[in-house]
């Protein structure tokens, strides 16, 4: 089979013996024969070389608020136009996104509609947009769209963010670091087992793209973790995620606790209660994390930045609008506290 037009070569691969490939975008680190798919249904061999099948493919160009992401300490209260091409690399029983995620393993077919990075950098500016968001399915594995957007976005004084398993190698986050500015990160939760049983993939390669992102980079990162009734949510378990996060990603990292609606293969769940929820935000204050949020709960106080210092209200929030901002030079005007965070 020959490459069409539409198929990129890929990036971060190599060959290997017998016409076989290796790839080392994301942490499978496939090693893919000819005329073959990798696990994420949307690299594939031909003649020896890596190819990505969904380069160009757009499913989805929506010009979001930023806290949709979420991310609630980087240029807030602008829009992020969102784009999204098919694909995943892990296999979640709970995806919210699973039409446009699983599509390709579901169906056997890359849709989406064709699109130039120049004609995406074009609809963020024309819509008003401070940034472009990868996102809905796995940035990783479009990520050679990603670039090709991201350094025109940027002349054109746009930032460029991810919404990400974390799944991707330290060489792809790398290579992404010249053009990406933030980069919000699924933890799951903190066992193995549940990264292994429910989503096909391991926690450890993500707490290293953690600790790598918060320590290494200037990519401004954020953490988000879905409460999935009586799987996630225990006592311990959110204590030593709560704790590590602080170690490793440092006490100013937000944490975005989200509550879980039954979706795709896991519908026998009650959402989550709002109890478990709030006790999830105490163990993270209480470990000493600054900027605790529960999200997919509108309309609670838990929305709200507040000063971590003397408690003054600075981020007013109700879902994803914001209300009122009143940081002033990213400090609280109460205290004078240093806010981390991009453009506050
Ligand atoms: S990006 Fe796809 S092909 Fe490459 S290692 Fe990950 S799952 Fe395999």
């Amino acid at each position: 089979m020959e490459p069409t037009e539409l198929f990129k070569e890929a990036v971060l691969w190599e060959p290997a013996e017998g016409g076989w490939v290796r790839c080392y975008l994301c942490n499978f680190h496939c090693r893919i024969g000819e005329g073959k798919l990798g696990h994420c249904q949307v690299r594939k061999n031909i003649g020896g070389k890596l190819y990505s099948l969904n380069y160009g493919k757009i499913v989805a160009a929506n010009p979001d608020p930023i806290e949709k992401k979420p991310l609630y300490h980087f240029q807030p209260g602008s829009r992020s136009f969102s784009i999204a091409a098919i694909g995943c690399n892990f296999r979640c029983e709970f995806c919210q996104n699973w039409q446009i995620s699983q599509a390709a393993l579901e169906t056997g077919r890359i849709d989406g509609e064709e699109a130039s990075p120049e004609q995406i950098v074009t609809g963020a500016v024309r819509t008003g947009c401070k940034s472009v968001a990868y996102t809905y399915t796995e940035p990783t594995i479009f990520m050679e769209m990603c670039n090709d957007c991201a350094r025109p976005a940027k002349e054109k004084g746009l930032a460029n963010v991810f919404v990400s398993n974390g799944y991707m190698t330290r060489e792809a986050i790398d290579f992404a670091a010249d053009w990406l500015d933030a980069i919000n990160v699924d933890l799951k939760a903190f066992t193995d087992e549940y990264y292994k049983r429910l989503c096909k993939s391991r926690l450890q390669p993500v707490l290293d793209s953690i600790a790598y992102i918060a320590r290494q980079t200037k990519i401004w990162i954020e953490i988000t973790t879905l409460l999935l009734p009586g799987q996630n949510d225990s006592e311990e378990e959110l204590k030593k995620l709560a704790d590590w996060l602080v170690a490793e990603a440092g006490p100013d990292v937000p944490w975005h606790i989200s509550r879980f609606y039954p979706q795709y293969k896991y519908t026998d769940s009650a959402p989550t209660p709002l109890e478990s929820l709030q006790r999830a935000e105490r163990i993270g204050k209480a470990a000493g994390l600054h900027y605790v949020y529960l999200g997919n709960v509108p309309g609670t106080k838990s929305e709200n930045t507040y000063c971590y210092k003397c408690g003054r209200t600075l981020i007013e929030r109700t879902g994803y609008w914001i209300g009122a901002n009143h940081i002033k030079d990213s400090k609280c005007p109460q205290c004078g506290t240093q806010i981390a965070g991009v453009g506050l």
